[in-house]
């Protein structure tokens, strides 16, 4: 009898769980939330490449496909001029995640036991270590195991959000997304119609204002959209690309293995902040690779290589020029541009 055991019931965890499926005998997933309430904070939802995930677009919980997604950069110290330019899309979907994680979660139900409300603390994880023959740990920025041992760190790099999802008029952010640069800050503007959206900004920790509730309604402000109240808004975090070493990301604990998927591996992507896709495919790549923990952690840089080069050389240019600068360089030579080179 072999026992998988998954630890969050997001993107990562779900692809986790029904990867393992497919070979263990025992499948458990633990959320701390529930499928049944809004998920708050599951507000990832622009899908730049759609084919990374399992089900047809027909699909609950898949809103309508976009081909692009609008880069604008608001540069204020010449009287806030504006660059606009798009980026195109392979496959590109919009999402309810929350509607499509529960979806997800319901088809799994007869292959696995989910158990939901169910926070695992890192006692119960070492305590699983020697029972199970896998342990996946998908919960999220902020993971299980950095509690539970001692060699697994912190994200080293990761950016700050404050996030909304409201209802309003949105006709000038309809239909195609929009991402605007003020400067430290990057705001995502994803409407789901022309009266409801989602949208949030991000900072590197390090450039994060003391009082980012403040500086994001300000930047709500100036880009015309309704100003959420404090309890309409949701913090978070997320790690980029290469926050975590990636040996950490597969040991052998106690008889178990022991793999870190999606946000908890720290794989999103550093430009574009996509992290839904990366997800999912990590956490298939670490059940494929379950007795092969090198297999895995070469997956990883692998996977990442490509993006890490890419940063390396547009980190180069904005040094040289300044990230708006740079921006607008790209905007004003072409008019669009493939979004997987960022
Ligand atoms: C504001 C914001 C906007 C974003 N927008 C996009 C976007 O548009 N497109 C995109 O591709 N990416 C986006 N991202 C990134 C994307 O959301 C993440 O990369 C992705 O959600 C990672 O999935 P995950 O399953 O690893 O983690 P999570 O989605 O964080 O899931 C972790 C799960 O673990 C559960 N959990 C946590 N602790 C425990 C515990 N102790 N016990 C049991 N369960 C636990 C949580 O309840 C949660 O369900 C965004 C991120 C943020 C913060």
């Amino acid at each position: 009898m072999t026992t998988a055991k998954i630890i969050g019931g997001g993107m990562a965890g779900l692809a986790a769980a029904q990867k393992a499926a497919q070979t263990f005998d025992d499948v458990e997933l633990y959320d701390e939330g529930t499928y049944a309430d809004s998920r708050e904070g599951a507000w990832g939802e622009l899908v730049p490449n759609y084919q990374q995930f399992p089900f047809s677009k027909q699909v609950d919980g898949v809103v309508r496909n976009i081909d692009q997604i609008e880069l604008r950069t608001v540069e204020h110290s010449t009287s806030r001029q504006i660059t606009e330019f798009k980026l195109n899309l392979q496959d590109g979907v919009i999402i309810d995640r929350d509607v499509y994680e529960t979806m997800w979660a319901t088809e799994l139900n007869n292959q696995i036991t989910v158990y939901e409300d169910h926070p695992v603390t890192p006692e119960q994880l070492q305590d699983w270590c020697g029972t199970a023959d896998l342990i996946i740990d998908a919960s999220g920025p902020q993971p299980v195991s950095q509690n539970a041992f001692e060699h697994i760190s912190s994200h080293s790099k990761t950016i700050e959000t404050v996030s909304t999802q409201q209802s309003g008029k949105f006709r000038q952010y309809y239909p195609i997304p929009v991402a605007v640069i003020f400067g430290a800050a990057k705001m995502y503007v994803t409407t789901k119609s022309q009266i409801r959206a989602t949208y949030g900004v991000g900072w590197d920790r390090t450039k994060a204002p003391d009082n980012k509730l403040q500086r994001f309604k300000s930047l709500c402000e100036e880009a015309g959209l309704p100003v959420p109240s404090e309890r309409e808004v949701v913090y978070g975090t997320e790690p980029v690309m290469g926050s975590r070493p990636y040996r950490q990301c597969a040991f052998h604990q106690d008889g178990t293995e022991v793999r870190l998927v999606g946000d908890a591996a720290g794989v999103v992507n550093w430009a574009s902040r996509f992290g839904l896709g990366r997800a999912i495919a990590s956490a298939y790549a670490a059940v494929e690779y379950h007795n092969h923990p090198k297999k895995y952690i070469d997956w990883l840089q692998d996977s990442t290589r490509g993006d890490r080069i890419k940063h390396q050389i547009l980190r180069l240019l904005e040094q040289g020029v300044g990230e708006q600068r740079l921006m607008s360089v790209f905007g004003q030579t072409r008019s669009e541009y493939p979004l997987h080179w960022f």
